[in-house]
């Protein structure tokens, strides 16, 4: 029974169709790169189920891809005998999108209005994967078969929202793509073209490329090294190999930040080329933190969902490992229980933090390009990883009162002030507004440098790490602040504090009485402070209670619903603050209570906190401002 079925492409795919014929194209050579790389992914997942199933791999051809150039029929076929697509994988796999990155791909096109001169070179940075076939072809005609499986089926489309499903006959597992090729895309059909395009794009594929046809070598002899990569000498491969295998073995479209490459010796021996990105890869935050390095065992692909191969601090580091050490029958599943795969995280972890280190050292203004990345991925290993926690603090970088770009912990050691025994920080959502904190004042004033912390893992790994060297980190916006020992950087004159300094200090003590008593339960404290300069008032979390930006943490993510009173710091040398302690008439209790009010709120604002009754603050401030005008009239 041969019936044809018809049916739609998901609506995604029928835009991405759209946008590729549709763009004038000068790297839409990439086509073959895709599919050798389809036909390469096949070959390797087929070759793994057979280690466990051998029966799969029916007559035991070995693995390869034929390029087949008709030039009779303007056709190109790229053939493979990989693991193959049942009826339903076809409908699946090439009528939807289920890549992110694609998904990606066509969000950006779609939105951003890209003009149509930047499409041809995005495609090619992207890398649309199948659909890029479409890009020179009029049809595409592909006929799989699952290994295991008797039945082959045909899936043809002319890309134009639609496709067929047809079954048909193949004699052995694998899967071939022919393209009808278009008017204006002859060049496939020259050998030559073919083999150039191979050579550059696919000589690091494990697995030998031939190509077939009239004037062409007629398959004797593979087109490409069809060596691993990894396991070339680093003196034989080339800045672009580096390049495509990294774009090809990471699903990547960016040029990679760093590349490793090193063979291990000793109590296990492995090869690994791993990869830094240059852009954050799709799937960074996704909660499962997986991360996606291709497990190899004597070159037979075993995984690219790898399970702990390398720590989740570091999931964004891409590329291959491959061990002759381990068991070629190790499961996914076994992988994290391996002690050798232990041996081998270690060995990972280390020479990454290492290169991290080198790159830091070398040129700090590249390196921030990476921090800027990754560098709040690291910081759950300051969180998490006991081992790794100090390697990790000299890697990480942070804003500070001292600098407009980032600063590095031993910057900050280096800048101590006589006296200072810590290390202070303050955490928020907005630099700028970290920036005009008036918790900061006083420190800004005695030149102390405080660490502005706007990611919200900040609030949690500052409590594991406790220190850094001799010195304890410590939130500004906490009670105890000993900043009176640091040495100001101009000392403040001490004449005026002579007889008058005891009369002041005893009416801000009863000046701090009247607020406490107004203030009632607003506020678990007030008192004195040496942290303000220009403010008159903020806040602090007491000593024991939960920071201030850890509150605002757990209330966004309601995980907290009351609020924890503050205490409320007074500047005694504020002028609002010294004509209310030195008010001979403090008689007028409501005048009194409303200005009391008025500051708290304005404690508030300055932390970016939602007034609990605006309104209210709004007829207190209109009742002063009355009362001034009123005066001076
Ligand atoms: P990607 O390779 O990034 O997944 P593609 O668009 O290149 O995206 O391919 C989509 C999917 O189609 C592949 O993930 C694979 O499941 C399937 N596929 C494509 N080509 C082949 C092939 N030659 N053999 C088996 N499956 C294939
Ligand atoms: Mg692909």
């Amino acid at each position: 029974m041969t019936t044809t079925q018809t049916m739609s492409f998901q609506a995604e795919v029928s835009r991405l169709l759209d946008i590729v014929a549709h763009s004038l194209y000068s790297e839409r050579e990439v086509f073959l790169r895709e599919l050798i790389a389809n036909a390469a992914d096949a070959c390797d997942k087929l070759r793994y189920l057979a280690l466990t199933t051998p029966s799969l791999r029916g007559e035991n051809a070995p693995f390869a891809v034929d390029v087949i150039l008709n030039a009779d029929q303007r056709q190109i076929t790229v053939a493979d005998n990989g693991i193959g697509m049942t009826r339903q994988e076809l409908i699946d796999h090439l009528g939807t999108i289920a890549r992110s990155g694609t998904g990606a791909f066509v969000e950006s096109m779609t939105n951003s209005g890209t003009n149509q001169g930047d499409r041809p070179s995005l495609i090619g940075q992207f890398g649309v994967g199948f659909y890029a076939s479409f890009m020179v072809a009029r049809q595409v005609t592909v006929i799989s078969r699952k290994a295991g499986e008797e039945d082959a089926w045909q899936w043809q489309s002319d890309g134009k929202g639609e496709f067929t499903v047809t079954a048909t006959t193949r004699a052995s597992h694998g899967t071939d793509i022919t393209l009808d090729l278009r008017e204006d895309a002859d060049e496939y059909l020259e050998p030559q073209r073919i083999d150039y395009i191979v050579r550059l794009y696919s000589d690091h594929i494990a697995l030998p490329v031939y190509i077939w046809g009239k004037d062409a070598g007629r398959g004797d002899e593979a087109a490409n090294k069809a060596s691993a990569l990894w396991t070339r000498p680093k003196s034989e491969i080339t800045e672009t190999e580096y390049q495509e295998f990294y774009r090809y073995s990471a699903h990547a479209w960016d040029d990679p930040w760093a590349v490793m490459h090193w063979h291990a010796e000793g109590m296990i021996e492995y090869d690994a080329l791993l990869y830094i990105p240059t852009t954050r890869p799709q799937d960074l935050f996704d909660p499962a933190r997986r991360e996606k390095i291709r497990l190899y065992v004597k070159r037979v692909f075993i995984t690219d969902q790898s399970d702990g191969l390398i720590p989740a601090f570091l999931r964004f580091v891409r590329g291959v490992i491959d061990s002759a050490d381990l068991p070629l029958n190790i499961s996914r599943e076994m992988l994290q229980q391996n002690p050798l795969v232990k041996k081998i995280r270690q060995g990972v972890t280390r020479k990454v933090l290492a290169e991290l280190q080198r790159r830091a050292s070398d040129n700090a203004e590249d390196y921030e390009k990476f921090w800027r990345c990754f560098g709040v991925v690291l910081k759950e290993g300051l969180y998490e990883d006991n081992d790794h926690r100090n390697d990790l603090l000299k890697l990480s970088r942070f804003y500070s009162t001292k600098s407009q770009g980032l600063v590095s912990l031993d910057e900050y050691m280096a800048r101590v002030r006589p006296g200072q025994n810590h290390i202070f920080y303050m955490t928020g959502t907005d630099l700028d507004m970290l920036r005009r904190s008036p918790q900061i004042e006083g420190f800004i004033a005695r030149d102390v440098e405080v660490l502005l912390l706007t990611d919200p893992i900040d609030e949690f790994w500052v409590p594991m790490v406790i220190q850094h060297e001799d010195k304890a980190f410590k939130s500004v916006t906490r009670a105890g602040v000993d900043l009176q020992a640091i040495e100001p950087e101009t000392p403040k004159s001490t004449e005026e504090h002579s007889a008058t300094t005891e009369q002041a200090d005893n009416n801000i003590d009863s000046l701090i009485g009247r607020l406490k008593t107004a203030l009632g339960d607003m506020v678990k404290d007030v008192r004195r402070s040496a942290r303000l300069t220009d403010s008159p008032v903020c806040l602090v979390a007491d000593d024991g209670d939960l920071d201030i930006n850890m509150v605002r943490l757990l209330r966004a993510n309601k995980q907290m619903d009351k609020n924890i009173p503050r205490v409320l710091e007074i500047n005694p040398d504020h002028i609002v603050i010294r004509a209310l302690a030195n008010d001979t008439n403090p008689n007028d209790d409501m005048e009194f209570g409303d200005i009391a009010q008025l500051l708290l709120d304005q404690a508030r604002i300055m932390d970016g906190e939602p007034l609990p009754d605006p309104s209210a603050f709004s007829r207190r401030l209109a009742g002063l401002m009355g009362r001034i005008l009123a005066i001076a009239a």
